[in-house]
């Protein structure tokens, strides 16, 4: 039910922390995060409150520069450690964090199962990341473009931000019902359900809209784009 997300300089985990804090009045069952470290991603997720989370993030390396963190209300399976978010695709280069559900889950699900996709979770957040890296597979395409063909697939209300491993310097967001909204900083931005994450560290922030996405890369500006529209970079 909370979103927050990190990419530029500084810790992202401290940051992602305080944030998903933040974020508490919204309500959830249970809390996670993925940080890359320069090398690979290190995920904790649970059942229970974002300081539960804090202490069982002790178990991973709390390094790195970019990074997501969820509050989950579950919607999808039952709240437990599995279900929280954030999931990997099956080839564990994905990770994403979602807000909101999706309709046709089970039949997309189906479809990824006879192409052999294994889902370690019941919830629809995992047939998603599956959908997304899927695509990015059969067409060829970079993350930003897959994400936009995997939603119009998709039937639902979301918040989602993903990234990919093989290329640890962008963060792909996109919004249709849930809230998102961007913190723009020097050489940083910040995601965040709303603006409470990131307001100590920037008054720049734009809020996306309704079948909207942005490709967020470190030294770019960001790129907006309707999820409808053709052309996706
Ligand atoms: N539908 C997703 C789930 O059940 C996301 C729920 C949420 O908004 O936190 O895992």
């Amino acid at each position: 039910c909370g979103i927050v997300g990190y990419i530029g300089y500084r810790e992202a985990f401290p940051i992602i922390i305080k944030g998903l804090q933040r974020l508490e009045y919204r309500g959830y069952d249970s809390a996670g995060i993925a940080l890359f470290d320069g090398n690979q991603i290190n995920l904790s997720k649970t059942k229970g409150k974002v300081e539960d989370l804090k202490n069982k993030a002790k178990e991973i390396s709390q390094k790195g520069s970019i990074g997501i963190g969820h509050t989950r209300w579950a919607t999808h399976g039952v709240p437990n450690d599995v279900n929280s978010h954030p999931h990997y695709s099956n080839s564990g280069e994905l990770v994403i964090i979602h807000n909101g559900i999706i309709e046709n889950y089970e039949s997309i699900k189906k479809e990824l199962t006879k192409r052999g996709y294994i889902f370690h979770s019941d919830t629809d957040t995992e047939v998603l990341v599956n959908l997304i890296e899927e695509v990015k597979k059969t067409e060829n395409v970079k993350l930003g473009k897959a994400v936009q063909i995997a939603l119009n697939q998709v039937v639902g209300a979301y918040a989602i931000a993903v990234f990919d491993k093989q290329k640890p310097d962008e963060i792909v967001v996109a919004k249709l019902g849930s809230p998102l909204a961007i913190g723009i900083g020097e050489n940083e931005f910040f995601i965040a359900s709303d603006a409470s994450p990131f307001i100590e560290f920037t008054n720049n922030a734009i809020y996306l809209e309704d079948e909207e996405m942005a490709i967020i890369r470190l030294g770019k500006e960001i790129k907006l784009r309707k999820i409808k529209d053709d052309a996706v970079a």
